[in-house]
């Protein structure tokens, strides 16, 4: 294991089993590993920042090496700030990767102390997606397959029919 503090950032609106794979695997990989919830104020979320990172603290509390935190800004400054000298992200399939391209290299040219890194998605996760889980939810489809089993109700009650989604 690398004496290495990780960053794994993202929307996680919300987080789904797929996120959590990520999250998992690159535990093992790192001394420990912070999930951040970035906020552009730009994206339109169907949950508040607040939800999303007790959700996720939900699902990580038995990770013993991973912590939450939220960020409003440029992940650069962030990595910079706290000294991370690695990003994680999630690689599904080619859609992921032109997206993925530009901002690791954007973000490389902004600050060369910080890899970002990518993991692949297993197969089984390869279409998941928060905005599937949304357009399922709406509809009131099970969800649970794609959401980890500690948020499935108050994530299926909320999506529901609602406009925000
Ligand atoms: P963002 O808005 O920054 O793309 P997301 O919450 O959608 O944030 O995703 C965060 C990271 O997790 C991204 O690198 C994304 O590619 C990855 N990711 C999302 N869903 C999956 C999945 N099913 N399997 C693997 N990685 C995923």
């Amino acid at each position: 294991m690398t004496r290495c503090v990780a960053v794994y950032p993202g929307s996680f609106d919300p987080i789904t089993v797929g996120h959590l794979d990520i999250i998992k695997r690159s535990a093992r990989l790192f001394e420990s590993v912070r999930v951040l919830v970035v906020i552009n104020p730009e994206k339109k979320t169907s949950f508040t920042a607040a939800e999303r990172t007790e959700m996720i603290r939900k699902v990580v509390r038995p990770l013993g090496n991973v912590t939450v935190d939220t960020y409003e800004g440029l992940l650069v400054d962030y990595v910079r700030i706290n000294d991370f000298k690695v990003i994680i992200r999630g690689l599904r399939a080619v859609t992921d990767f032109e997206y993925e391209f530009q901002m690791s290299l954007t973000n490389r040219k902004l600050f060369p102390g910080a890899e970002t890194l990518f993991l692949t998605t297993t197969t089984e996760n390869m279409f998941l997606s928060s905005s599937m889980v949304k357009q399922l939810a709406y509809f009131g489809g099970d969800i649970s397959a794609f959401v980890p089993p500690e948020i499935l109700d108050s994530v299926a009650e909320r999506l529901r029919r609602s406009p925000e989604v």
